[in-house]
């Protein structure tokens, strides 16, 4: 029987890093990965992440199983940061942890689809994990242009997605740094969008995977709280990955908020039997040390101020590539607007497969570079390859 599964293509990406390591020219740059990476392509541990496991290690009375909401001292803990003032309240706002923002994704959708949902509609590009998610579930993809060739947000697209949204749709939206393009929507887009989404029929998903990456904690949140504050009911998939640098001890939360505490604890109660029936709970390390981190004032200015640190590198990496201005065929004026780890470039596959071969940067096949791979000392070679490759 199992003979007749047919071969997958590998992640492309996770091909890259092999290829990547394998290369020994010594100038190689990694615009691949969708990692953070210092001025010295280094991935550290937070410290406030360190002192935290070490307390774990050193305080954690038993590892005996939680239920499938997992660490709620941690679901509760981040609510603040990413909900402030928004915070529905009466019940109406809860949630539960997920192995990572992907097992969020998934949670948020499987339930929409419980409740009803049949089509998802989304900007594209995104990341491409949606797409396999929305088809893995059976669900129909509707897809808009997510972003303009100036670089700015497709609010056009977006308004005539959702002036033909029906009962049974949801929409997703990135609430913040988008991936791949960087083209986030300005607050006024936003609120313009909470006002659709309040008259609209379609159910609201937003995905926050790199808070505080791209104008700070607060600005990035700016949107996921403008919704919340104008619509009742909201699906919302957090990743700790990045902003906690956590990646592989998969962090996520899911939250869930409805016009009644009634219906959001019936929502959870759904969401637990569809996580006890897919990864029963989600794994409990990383979670835990953001818990420890998020009660302790002293840890979380420490990682409040290590998470400013590398926003401003991403930001200052965005600046010098949008003030390099055309790299051949290429205009980068547009990526010192845009916000977060990645950015689109125009360019083909052949030229993708050019830059690796000739000048050792690697970027995906669809052209998305993740912007903390450059630093102040590699920026240069990569304008200057992106010119001759384009030019
Ligand atoms: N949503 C988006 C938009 C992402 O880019 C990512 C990570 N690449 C995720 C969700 C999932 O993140 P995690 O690693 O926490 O599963």
């Amino acid at each position: 029987m199992l003979n007749r599964l047919e071969q997958q293509a590998p992640d492309a990406l996770l091909a890259l890093i092999k290829l990547f390591k394998a290369d020994d020219r010594p100038d190689k740059i990694d615009l691949g990965v969708g990692v953070y990476k210092t001025a010295d392509g280094a991935t550290p541990v937070f410290a406030a992440i360190k002192q935290a496991e070490a307390r774990l290690v050193a305080e954690q009375p038993s590892k005996a199983y939680l239920g499938p909401e997992g660490d709620m001292g941690f679901v509760g803990a981040l609510i603040p940061h990413v909900f402030g003032n928004a915070a529905p309240e009466g019940g109406r706002l809860d949630g539960m942890q997920t192995p990572g923002g992907t097992g969020a994704v998934r949670l948020a959708l499987a339930l929409a689809k419980k409740a009803g949902v049949t089509r998802v509609i989304m900007g594209t590009p995104s990341w491409p994990n949606h797409a396999q998610i929305v088809s893995d579930l059976e669900l129909e993809l509707v897809g808009f242009s997510h972003a303009n060739p100036d670089g700015s947000a497709n609010m056009d697209a977006l308004r005539a997605a959702l002036a033909s949204a029906g009962t049974g749709d949801a929409i997703l939206l990135h609430g913040c740094c988008h991936n791949p393009t960087g083209v986030d929507y300005t607050d006024a887009e936003w609120d313009e969008i909470a006002g659709i989404l309040a008259a609209s029929p379609a159910l609201a998903v937003i995905d926050v995977a790199y808070q505080g990456l791209g104008d700070g904690m607060e600005a990035d949140a700016y949107g996921l709280r403008a919704v919340m504050t104008c619509v009742e009911e909201v699906l919302v998939a957090y990743s700790c990955d990045k902003n906690f640098g956590l990646y592989r001890d998969r962090v996520g939360a899911f939250y869930v908020a409805t016009g009644d505490g009634d219906a959001t604890a019936r929502a959870i109660s759904n969401a637990a039997a569809l996580a006890r029936a897919n990864w029963s709970m989600p794994p409990d390390h990383g979670g835990a040390a953001v818990r420890v981190v998020l009660e302790d004032d002293g840890l979380t200015a420490s990682w409040l101020e290590e998470l400013e640190s590398m926003r401003i590198r991403i930001g200052q990496v965005r600046a010098q590539l949008g003030a390099a201005g055309t790299a051949g065929g290429v205009d980068l004026e547009p990526l010192g607007r845009q916000k977060g780890m990645f950015a689109m470039l125009p360019v083909s596959k052949e030229q993708v497969q050019q830059l690796r071969s000739d000048h050792a940067v690697y970027m995906a096949g669809s052209g998305r570079i993740n912007v903390a791979g450059l630093t102040t000392d590699n920026i240069d070679k990569f304008v200057a390859a992106l010119a001759e490759v384009t030019g």
